[in-house]
């Protein structure tokens, strides 16, 4: 399939079995209908953000090339959320799987339930160390830099460790 948009999805997890949430996310984003996996990234294991007292997550970032609209896409990531169990409760707090669009080809979306780039990308080492891994040639559409740009520009301190390799 060569048609449709390269897409970057980040995904997080601090429940139960972090690493197996990410490998089972991955596995449906690659059974979706649409949806091609075309590069995963490895597991990372990171310190948590924010204030709240929680476990270290396991992150990582997929490259998928998709024929769904940005909208959809996002619709497919949170059906996936939903049957894996995700239950929304307080921002920054503890879940069992977080699926973000990072980034939708080229594209900048900024609406009601759709902000593309996410608006934390550039800020988190948790995103950029895995989406780096990837795809570091990748340029940030609105910032016009590369991702290994914004790793050089990054302050965050957060603590970010290889895990593992993703067996795809
Ligand atoms: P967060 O990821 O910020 O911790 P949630 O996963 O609960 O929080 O998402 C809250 C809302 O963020 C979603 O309902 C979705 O509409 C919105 N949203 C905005 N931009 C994006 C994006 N790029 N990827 C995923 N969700 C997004
Ligand atoms: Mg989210």
């Amino acid at each position: 399939m060569m048609d449709g948009v390269i897409c970057f999805v980040g995904m997080g997890s601090n429940m139960d079995d972090p690493a197996g949430h990410c490998l089972k996310a991955m596995h449906l984003i690659s059974a979706a209908d649409g949806v091609n996996l075309l590069r995963s990234s490895s597991l990372y294991r990171t310190e948590p953000v924010g204030c709240v007292e929680q476990n270290w997550f396991i992150n990582a970032v997929a490259e998928i090339r998709t024929e769904l609209t940005a909208h959809k896409l996002l619709k497919v990531l949170q059906d996936i959320e939903n049957n894996m169990g995700r239950v929304r409760t307080e921002k920054w707090g503890p879940r069992i799987i977080d699926l973000d669009i990072l980034l939708y080809g080229q594209d900048v979306i900024r609406d009601e339930n759709l902000v593309i780039p996410h608006p934390e990308l550039h800020r988190r080492r948790f995103i950029l160390i895995p989406l780096c891994e990837i795809a570091s040639y990748v340029i940030h559409p609105a910032f016009g830099v590369s991702i290994r740009g914004l790793m050089d520009r990054l302050d965050d301190e957060g603590i970010v460790d290889k895990y593992g390799n993703v067996e795809a």
